[in-house]
């Protein structure tokens, strides 16, 4: 434990890290934290916390956090600190030229899943604002954007429909594409409890997970390839409609019937039995038919999916095809069931909810919309464009095309986290003004030409929104080391672009976006304050906020079941590459471990490894702990090996918390077909024996 003191005072603020969402009480003393300890009031973690959050304020007194404005002519020039407001002045200057040279939409911008609802609020006010057009996107677009999609369409709006509390009353629980265990630890630990209660575990996952071999917990395992989850869930389908496991009565009450009809007679087809999808999905058909049996019948069935679901060619697809087995199964509107996703980072719900997408405005309600712009148009005084503008991969195109020129990236590592990082040096060396906003010096500040400081979310008050759509406060509980807190950077930057945006505190932002979101009305400060934490829907019918969704009708009226047919991805094995690699994150690191790998703890350092099933190991000479060479058709890295059987023959496995790995070096550009989420789940690879990087 790294303490430096006894505590003065201690401030409630909420976890930066993962989606649970965990409340802490940060004990200080003067500028510093002391310690972090879990809060037994926080609704979501109810005094439990993992060992990220327990240590998650070192890296905010790391030696290589840069505190100082930068700015520099190209790329290849060294940075020169300058003010904060030469900084703004010459980003402005620069983002003005592009648009006077390339037109109005040739500048953007991406928010951060990692900031608070009102400093990504803030950006999308800016881009769509300031700068005059729609290309704003979110980081969440490489995670969960299929399950905005995949939802909105099914059930009428993007999100989880459950509280975590709902998981007491789960008897059988689903994990799709999912390792909670070591992504989201303090959720694992409640759902473990309810197992060791009696209740059933079904993983769906190309990996035997910690979740599989947690003691005392029996786990019914459907070991699918990777890329074969429609298949899988429809293959489920099948089993339930065919031997009459749908829950009639919920889908005549609560369903269109005729869509229902259409989709039962889709997947009634021999086709998609487990019997003759099991070469394609490699599960066992008797596995298969006892899956969906016990999730039919055996009482609360609750889904929980992540990454594994959504980061594949069909990421959108599956989304739906889990929504309509929820659905068929009568598994929706009460505790205990449901369709959640389980979010990576902290704000993934809430970067979604406040307008990060270039279609939507907050709330999810399409730029299109006339009545809807007016609205926004009367508060911001500005005329909006009701186009909608550019995703990241269109923004990334465009560059190397030349009309794209301009970005300003918000708390996200670009270069680490989207796919094919070679196109994304190309699109970030193509462009003429590089803002990068964030607390380290990270890979895409390679190609940046102003550096602001961020500020971590010990230094700023906010909001952020879990997994569970539940608004935590965050809590100032020290000084901004950089003299400014996020969102007032922002503001700096829009102030010297000649859009204004006076706010004088946070509190300020989250009043707007209450006068401007539907579902968010009766969000205040002074009620978070009051009861702790909310989950919208929270307005004049549902005051104290919504624990769980679509009670007596869904969000969009009557449930849309959508036929959902498997496509293969277009990523093949063959001679060349002839396995395939999939990802996850191990306990101990968070994603590309900006934070984690800068926090003082032993325990934070694991390097990435590639897990091989010994067959494959053995063919290619590969012995436990050697250097391999991982090739795939956009490049090539090198991990040491780890051999086991937790992965199937043909399979392989790696995390990617480390910028050495480059993980993304090797993964396609092939992404879903709905909302271009990254295919980062499905490689094909070879691998080689190497002496090492
Ligand atoms: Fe909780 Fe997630 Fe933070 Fe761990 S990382 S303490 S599970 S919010």
């Amino acid at each position: 434990v790294i303490e430096i003191g006894q505590p003065e005072h201690s401030v409630v603020t909420t976890c930066a890290y993962c989606g649970v969402g965990c409340a802490f009480k940060a004990e200080v003393r003067g500028e510093e934290v002391v310690r972090m300890v879990p809060y037994k009031d926080g609704k979501a973690n109810r005094g439990h916390s993992c060992v990220k959050g327990r240590f998650a304020w070192g890296y905010t007194n790391h030696k290589e956090r840069i505190l100082k404005p930068m700015i520099r002519d190209r790329i290849e020039d060294p940075w020169r600190e300058v003010s904060w407001d030469e900084a703004f002045s010459f980003a402005a200057a620069r983002m003005r030229g592009i648009q006077k040279k390339y037109g109005r939409d040739a500048i953007g911008g991406i928010t951060s899943s990692r900031c608070t609802n009102e400093e990504t609020y803030l950006v999308q006010k800016l881009i769509r604002a300031g700068f005059g057009n729609n290309n704003v996107d979110t980081c969440a677009r490489v995670c969960h954007s299929p399950t905005g999609y995949g939802l909105s369409q099914t059930f009428g709006t993007s999100a989880g429909t459950q509280d975590f509390d709902s998981v007491e009353d789960t008897d059988v629980a689903v994990i799709i594409g999912a390792n909670p265990a070591s992504a989201h630890p303090v959720f694992a630990s409640r759902l473990k409890k309810r197992l060791r209660q009696g209740a059933k575990l079904i993983v769906i996952d190309p990996r035997r997970t910690e979740m599989v071999e947690s003691p005392h917990v029996k786990a019914l395992h459907l070991p699918l390839m990777p890329g074969t989850n429609v298949a899988v869930v429809t293959a489920l389908a099948h089993v339930i409609v065919t031997e009459g496991l749908v829950n009639e009565v919920f889908v005549r009450e609560r369903c269109d019937w005729s869509e229902f009809e259409e989709w039962a007679a889709f997947v009634a087809q021999p086709k998609h039995s487990p019997e003759a999808t099991a070469i394609l999905t490699g599960v066992d058909p008797k596995d298969l038919r006892e899956a969906a049996r016990i999730y039919a019948t055996g009482g609360n069935g609750a889904i929980y999916y992540g990454l594994g679901v959504t980061e594949h060619s069909q990421g959108s697809t599956t989304v739906i095809a889990i929504a309509n087995l929820a659905m068929a199964t009568g598994n929706i509107g009460r505790s205990g069931v449901g369709v959640n996703p389980l979010r990576g980072q902290n704000n993934v719900q809430g970067s979604c909810d406040m307008g990060s997408f270039p279609h939507e405005l907050p709330g999810y309600r399409h730029i299109s919309g006339d009545a809807v712009r007016d609205q926004f148009e009367a508060l911001w005084n500005v005329k909006l464009n009701p186009e909608p503008g550019l995703r990241i991969p269109n923004m990334f195109d465009a560059a190397i095309e030349g009309s794209f020129m301009g970005i300003y990236v918000q708390g996200e590592d670009i270069l680490q986290s989207d796919p094919n990082t070679k196109h994304v040096v190309a699109a970030l060396s193509a462009m003429e003004c590089v803002i990068v906003h964030d607390l380290f010096l990270n890979e895409t500040a390679n190609y940046a030409h102003v550096f602001l400081p961020g500020s971590s979310f010990l230094e700023k008050d906010g909001t952020f929104t879990n997994a569970e759509r539940r608004i935590q406060r965050v809590r100032k509980v020290m000084s901004p080391k950089n003299g400014m807190a996020d969102w007032e950077v922002t503001i700096g930057l829009a102030k010297a672009m000649g859009y204004d945006m006076p706010y004088n505190h946070p509190s300020e932002i989250m009043d707007e976006i209450a006068a401007l979101t539907p579902t968010f009305t009766g969000v205040s400060y002074a009620k978070l304050d009051e009861l702790g934490s909310v989950q919208w829907p929270c307005n004049e019918k549902a005051p104290e906020g919504t624990p769980v969704m679509h009670i007596d009708g869904f969000v969009r009226g009557k449930g849309k079941f959508i036929v959902t047919e498997y496509v293969a991805t277009d990523e093949r094995t063959g001679p060349r590459f002839p396995l395939l690699l999939t990802t996850g994150r191990i306990l101990s690191q968070y994603n590309v471990g900006a934070q984690t790998r800068r926090t003082e703890n032993v325990v934070w350092h694991a390097e990435d490894r590639l897990e091989i099933h010994p067959h494959d190991a053995e063919q290619r000479g590969v012995r436990d702990g050697d250097w391999v060479r991982l090739t795939s058709r956009a490049g090539e890295t090198t991990l040491r090996a780890e051999i086991t059987d937790r992965v199937s023959p043909g399979v392989v496995y790696t995390t990617f918390h480390h910028p050495d790995t480059q993980a993304n070096v090797i993964t396609t550009d092939y992404s879903d077909w709905a909302t271009n989420c990254p295919e980062y789940k499905v490689t094909a690879v070879q691998i080689s024996p190497s002496n090492g990087p």
